[in-house]
């Protein structure tokens, strides 16, 4: 067994991939990044979706949902564009590189209400309210058994983090 690592939405460590062309900046998993610990990866960059894009939601259930074809990821700008495949090839490659760690691999860190990376909340596709639900990545590494935490979950965060070094 190699080195361990974490899978972490790459808008966590401040790679500016966000709709919007921010980040999500969380300074430890950073300071992790550059330790060599973390595996930073943007689903919807790895879909082949542009940044800044335009925002999107799911609609339909959850990701699983659409992963499963009953769901699509929709833009709700106004431009009604069609996502679904974007977040299905990204939700794919992300799950190539876990597969590829997967030895070394000890979690997946995802960027909590993001439709990609949401791990118990994504928005309501007809309201900004958030409702309970994975976005499409996260629903498909829990789907074939990877340990997925939430970026809120601090303390597990905390303790993960001790199980590198
Ligand atoms: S939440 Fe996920 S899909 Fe969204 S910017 Fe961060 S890494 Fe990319």
């Amino acid at each position: 067994m190699g080195k361990k690592v974490l899978l972490v939405s790459a808008c966590l460590v401040g790679f500016n991939c966000k709709y919007n062309g921010g980040n999500n900046l969380n300074e430890e998993l950073k300071k992790a990044f550059c330790e060599g610990f973390v595996v930073p990866l943007c689903p919807e960059q790895l879909g082949g979706l542009p940044t800044p894009r335009p925002p999107a939601k799911i609609k339909g259930k959850d990701g699983l949902s659409v992963i499963r074809g009953e769901g699509k990821v929709l833009t709700v700008d106004g431009s009604s564009l069609d996502f679904t495949e974007n977040f299905l090839k990204g939700a794919y490659e992300t799950l190539k590189a876990a597969e590829c760690l997967k030895e070394n691999l000890i979690a997946c860190i995802l960027k909590e209400k993001s439709p990609s990376c949401g791990v118990n909340r994504i928005y309501d596709f007809s309201s900004d309210n958030l409702k309970e639900g994975m976005g499409v990545a996260a629903a498909l590494l829990k789907e074939k058994g990877f340990k997925i935490l939430s970026s809120e979950e601090q303390e597990i965060i905390q303790e993960v983090l001790k199980e590198l070094k």
